[in-house]
């Protein structure tokens, strides 16, 4: 018996055409990594570009700018990890909170689900960092390179003076918007204005250097070299977005209906008249493949290396303008209106997650405004369930944790209920802003009152200086019945 499977070339046959003329049956072998091809994007103006634009310039200004605000003598925005302590504006979480940013992160997955259940993958072309910093490295590009075809030819050139100021510039600026991505990224978890006289005069912390030099690091190589290699084959979410779509999902495409068939023609034709010669739409000047960063024709269909920038609506707009056509060839639309369906943007199934995301978010800001700035836990002391004290009453001790989960100082008064009598040898318990104390408190109570072998009671704290800050634990009190 063979130990091998019988296999056969199952390679479909080319056929190669000799000089001669003669044509030889033969087989191609096909690689299975494609060699990447460098993308020299076209920059295109447009209403969509000038909407990408300004997100991408927003966002780039708070990300640069947020850690630089401040909030009393302390930064806006302060993720400060060994104090534990994260501070958004006037709020001021905890880990013990970590339910809160738990919360928030399942409405984020949420959110990008329902924006990409609308409008596919719009979150990639409008304000994914990758697409942000890779649209700003190339803008810089443009500028030191000049336009599409000056930065082919420079590329194909030989070293000169002019090539090497031009590249050597790129470099440098790339670099430095990669040092302040660096030093502000880290700036969220160490005050910014601080961290830039200590990073220079080498008195930062080691991991701020670390982290500096990882951020510079990934940034100049995911905008500057690796751009579309990460939209394509790096980033998860590419990879699941189009199980999200919907055949009413905002699409950017090619309406080959209108378009095809494609081919040049004299400019002089007007529309009807080249509908009358035969011709379609798109004259096939390859315009809306230049201008696309992830190197795709549109007009090949729905891709999934498409990032929705609308760069090529905007490239085939401007197409059509000066042909005298109407706009629109490529355009955001839905698969069932491109099929000539009925297409409905705002179906019920949009409307739905969008109500479950405004409950989620309701919900979210409802406990973030009514959250207590005050953690309470109490626990009987087990080692005895009761003692008598010298006086003869009877006395439970209970170990109390509190946690000021404000940002400033509190005085907490300890009260009991729930038997009358009762006595504390400990009524008030200071807890710095942010810091968790552990108390011990006996409560004694006269014997004769105890008519149950175990009794509930409630401890109470309260801020001396802000009474609505109050919680209360239920807990029993144990002694032995005299009467
Ligand atoms: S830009 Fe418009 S006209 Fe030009 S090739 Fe693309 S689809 Fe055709
Ligand atoms: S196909 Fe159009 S929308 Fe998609 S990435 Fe390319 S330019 Fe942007």
């Amino acid at each position: 018996m063979s130990d091998k499977i019988p296999t056969r070339d199952v390679t479909p046959p080319v056929e190669h055409h000799s000089p001669d003329g003669s044509v030889q049956q033969g087989t191609v072998q096909q690689e299975m990594y494609a060699k990447r091809r460098h993308i020299y994007v076209r920059e295109i103006k447009g209403v969509f570009q000038r909407l990408r634009r300004a997100s991408n310039w927003l966002l780039m200004l708070g990300f640069f700018l947020l850690p630089w605000v401040p909030w009393g003598d302390r930064p806006a925005i302060w993720f400060d990890l060994p104090g534990r302590e994260f501070h958004i504006f006037a709020a001021t979480f905890y880990p013990q909170e970590f339910m809160l940013l738990s919360w928030l992160l399942i409405i984020c997955a949420f959110g990008l689900f329902f924006i990409t259940v609308f409008a596919g993958r719009v979150w990639c072309g409008y304000t994914c960092p990758q697409s942000v910093w890779t649209f700003l490295f190339i803008w810089l590009e443009h500028r030191l390179e000049g336009s599409r075809n000056r930065r082919i030819k420079l590329d194909q050139q030989a070293l000169s003076a002019d090539k090497l100021w031009r590249k050597g510039a790129k470099h440098s600026l790339w670099l430095l918007i990669a040092l302040a991505t660096g030093v502000t990224f880290v700036g969220y978890f160490t005050p910014i204005r601080q961290l830039v006289i200590d990073l220079p005069t080498l008195q930062a912390h080691g991991w701020s250097y670390f982290w500096v030099g990882f951020f510079l690091v990934f940034t100049y190589l995911n905008a500057g070299w690796l751009r579309e290699q990460v939209c394509i084959y790096m980033c998860p979410y590419a990879r699941f977005q189009s199980v999200m779509f919907d055949r009413d999902t905002l699409i950017v495409s090619y309406d080959a209906a209108r378009g095809e068939p494609r081919g040049a023609r004299k400019k002089s034709l007007s529309h009807a008249e080249a509908r009358e010669a035969g011709h379609g739409d798109c004259i096939d000047c390859d315009l809306c493949v230049q201008v696309c960063p992830t190197g795709i024709d549109i007009r090949d269909g729905l891709q999934y290396e498409c990032i929705t920038c609308a760069a090529c609506i905007d490239a085939c707009d401007s197409v059509m303008d000066r042909m005298g056509y109407p706009r629109g060839l490529v355009r955001y639309t839905t698969e069932n209106a491109l099929e000539g369906k009925p297409s409905r943007i705002l179906r019920p199934r949009l409307m739905g997650y969008l109500a479950v995301l405004l409950v989620m978010i309701s919900v979210f800001a409802w406990a973030v405004s009514d959250r207590m700035p005050l953690g309470f836990e109490v626990e009987r002391e087990r080692t005895q369930l009761y003692q008598m004290t010298r006086d003869g009453r009877l006395s439970n001790v209970y170990v109390l944790t509190v946690r000021n989960l404000d940002d400033q100082d509190h005085r907490y008064q300890l009260t009991a209920e729930g038997l009358p009598d009762l006595a504390m040898d400990t009524d008030r318990i200071e807890v710095p802003a942010g810091a968790t104390r552990r108390a011990i408190v006996q409560i004694t109570i006269d014997p004769e009152v105890i008519d149950l072998p175990s009794h509930p009671i409630t401890l109470r704290i309260e801020a001396d200086d802000h009474p609505d800050i109050a919680l209360e634990r239920d807990t029993r009190f144990i002694g032995e019945i005299r009467r």
